[in-house]
């Protein structure tokens, strides 16, 4: 029996199911129950309810997300030690200064961010219903954190608030150069340009479109182009070939790799199944705190 039927084999027996991020290895999405983004998954996870036991196959604070969304349920993470660096900006002793600094300024984390950091933030967002979120939320002044592309994105959409921005990024998507977005209209210039809004301001100008990963998804699926340069981490373009079969897809410039992302193997995954190890621990105040940062959230968006 090969590692990927043997994986299928212990999920079945155990009654589990497998999460994996958009930006995960292919073998990994391909065996996955479920493939998306952070909150995607988190809902998904939430939606099932015979399956106690969630494999969660992506960075630490993804299985955080659905950890909090399903406090009954087992999650476990089979890359333990996949990080986020954008969320580790975001320290919980930093934002409590920020606070105190600004009293009264409602705190809108991206759901990049520690389960700690999500606890003491009044609402969290995501990239595709940022904008949303702070247009609707009642005040006008918000502090945005942790990834200031993603801020200069949500104040171009509301410009009538004034954001109080994070000095955070995410390494991956700062690697796209204004050289890149040349040679690729210049390459391909009937393609269309996608990218994430945790890229820098110039490439967000530069682009045809700025999407989170599930709008990428939806764009692709939906446009007449028949071609696109996607600006995003690299494992995206597996899942937009696999649904998009009759489209070309490129990465602009080389393809940018998140190399916490790329630590789940099919060795780690069955590891981890088989042996239930890497259990994400949360205590109840903290999922109780976190979990209404989130459900504000939907309230807004
Ligand atoms: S791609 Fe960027 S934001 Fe996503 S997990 Fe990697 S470092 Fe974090």
């Amino acid at each position: 029996m090969n590692i990927v039927d043997e994986i299928k084999k212990i999920k079945e027996k155990k009654n589990a199911i497998i999460l994996a991020h958009n930006y995960q290895l292919p073998e990994i999405q391909d065996i996955a129950d479920f493939v998306g983004d952070s909150l995607e998954l988190a809902k998904k996870a939430t939606e099932i309810k015979q399956a106690s036991l969630i494999v969660f196959c992506g960075v630490r604070f993804m299985a955080e997300t659905a950890k909090i969304l399903n406090p009954e349920k087992k999650v476990l993470l089979p890359a333990f030690d996949a990080g986020c660096l954008l969320a580790d900006m975001a320290k919980v002793e930093d934002v409590m200064k920020l606070k105190e600094k600004n009293p009264g300024v409602p705190v809108v984390s991206y759901v990049n961010t520690s389960a700690e950091v999500k606890a003491i933030s009044d609402v969290c967002c995501t990239s595709a219903n940022a904008p949303k979120v702070v247009k609707n939320i009642p005040s006008d002044r918000v502090i945005f954190l942790p990834d200031k592309n993603l801020g200069y994105f949500v104040q171009k959409h509301v410009p009538e608030k004034q954001l109080i921005l994070w000095d955070g990024y995410c390494f991956v998507h700062r690697q796209f150069t204004i050289q890149d977005l040349k040679s690729a209209r210049e390459k391909h210039p009937d393609a269309e340009i996608i990218v994430h809004p945790e890229c820098d301001p110039e490439i967000q100008d530069g682009a045809d479109y700025v999407l989170s990963t599930s709008g990428m998804l939806k764009r692709a699926a939906q446009s007449q182009a028949k071609k696109f340069i996607i600006g995003t981490e690299e494992g995206l373009i597996h899942r937009l070939k696999t649904e998009n079969p009759d489209k070309e897809f490129f990465s602009l410039g080389a393809a940018r790799i998140c190399f916490n992302m790329k630590k789940t193997t099919l060795e780690k995954l069955k590891e981890c199944l088989e042996k239930e190890t890497n259990e994400i621990v949360l205590s109840n105040e903290i999922i109780r705190k976190a979990r209404s940062a989130l459900e504000e959230m939907i309230k807004y968006a």
